[in-house]
């Protein structure tokens, strides 16, 4: 159920039904668009029974939604939802790209600010670099856990980037939650449902990425449960799904880019770097994600990438991370996008 309020009703009438609703046993979720605020209800069993909502003053009318995922659904929220960051000018789901590079995992404090150097001087505004490595063998590299966080962090007050970073389990989100900016949950975990409900508690926008073998509705219900524990901020990320193709690692799926955006306001990025494992087709797929209306691009970057610890295959140059920064500023306005402007070098040796 959705009740849509009038126009012109007030943030007290808003606050007045949400009211209303918890006391029918249910939970509220507020949605401000920008022709009208909605109000989703779940945690009901059943059809929700209105009760005299309708009744109230500044309800427009209140609307059944039939399908499985509400709060992700464009029916509740007509505007794109568009994510900023306190303390800096990036946002995810506007009219800029959002660009996030660097290495797959943190390996070493020199590794990580040599590539947050150029992931910085190349105009990205985001970095990423694991520190919980969901690795396919337990004897290969599984991250540097707390430390590498706290290189994360350190690289964020040096170059001003924003820092996403995946968490595993209940027990790494709430470090990940504490240092970073964005929880990236990886595509294994994307039907982790107790994570999932964990996330949708956290404080930070979280970034879901589609599980190997998910379907659209999967994908969209997964993002359900992080919504309906009352966190928002919620990205989605094309990174490839298992099909016979045997050329790549996986099959990016970019027709779910427009797919996503008919039934959802969330906004969806394209990891060309896992969607297909090698570095030669990365540059080509970033432009057909940019192409397609993607909200913006996952990529890896490697300084050494035939050293590094995870992912080295798909890894781009750093150089390479400059010409499809190149390319995407070109294609950006034939879709209506912008990319911000490179700023000005910091050097990595001053940390
Ligand atoms: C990653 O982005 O580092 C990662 C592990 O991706 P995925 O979960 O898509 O495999
Ligand atoms: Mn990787």
């Amino acid at each position: 159920m959705l009740v849509v309020m009038q126009a012109h009703a007030t943030e007290e009438q808003v606050r007045a039904v949400c009211k209303k609703i918890e006391s029918l046993g249910y939970r509220a979720h507020p949605m401000p668009g920008e022709q009208r605020t909605a109000v989703g209800i779940t945690g009901n069993a059943g059809v929700v029974e209105p009760g005299t909502l309708d009744e109230m003053p500044g309800v427009a009318e209140l609307i059944r939604v039939s399908k499985p995922y509400k709060l992700v659904s464009r029916d509740v929220k007509p505007d794109n939802t568009v994510i900023t960051f306190p303390g800096s000018d990036a946002t995810i789901g506007g009219k800029n790209l959002a660009i996030m590079a660097g290495p797959c995992g943190v390996e070493t404090r020199e590794q990580a600010f040599a590539a947050a150097e150029r992931v910085h001087r190349a105009g990205a505004q985001f970095f990423r670099g694991g520190a919980y490595k969901p690795r396919t063998s337990p004897y290969t590299f599984q991250g540097l856990g707390e430390e590498g966080l706290k290189i994360l962090a350190d690289i964020r007050s040096l170059f001003g980037l924003r820092i996403i970073t995946e968490a595993i389990d209940n027990e790494s989100l709430e470090l990940v939650e504490a240092y970073a900016d964005i929880i990236q949950i990886g595509a294994r975990n994307m039907q982790n449902y107790s994570l999932l409900k964990r996330a949708g508690r956290a404080r930070k926008p979280v970034m879901l990425k589609r599980g190997l073998s998910a379907t659209l509705d999967e994908f969209l219900m997964a993002a359900e449960y992080i919504m309906s524990e009352g966190n928002y901020n919620v990205i989605l990320c094309e990174r490839g799904i298992r099909t016979f193709t045997d050329h790549t690692r996986n099959t990016l799926d970019l027709s779910i880019v427009p797919a996503v955006q008919k039934r959802s306001h969330l906004p969806i990025l394209v990891d060309p770097s896992h969607g297909t494992g090698k570095r030669h087709k990365v540059i080509p797929l970033s432009r057909a994600a940019i192409a397609v209306g993607a909200d913006g691009l996952l990529v890896e970057v490697h300084c050494d990438p035939d050293h590094a610890l995870s992912d080295g295959a798909q890894s781009l140059y750093p150089d390479q991370l400059d010409e499809l920064m190149a390319q995407v500023r070109q294609i950006a306005p034939v879709v209506g996008r912008s990319v911000v402007e490179a700023p000005a070098p910091i050097s990595a040796i001053t940390q």
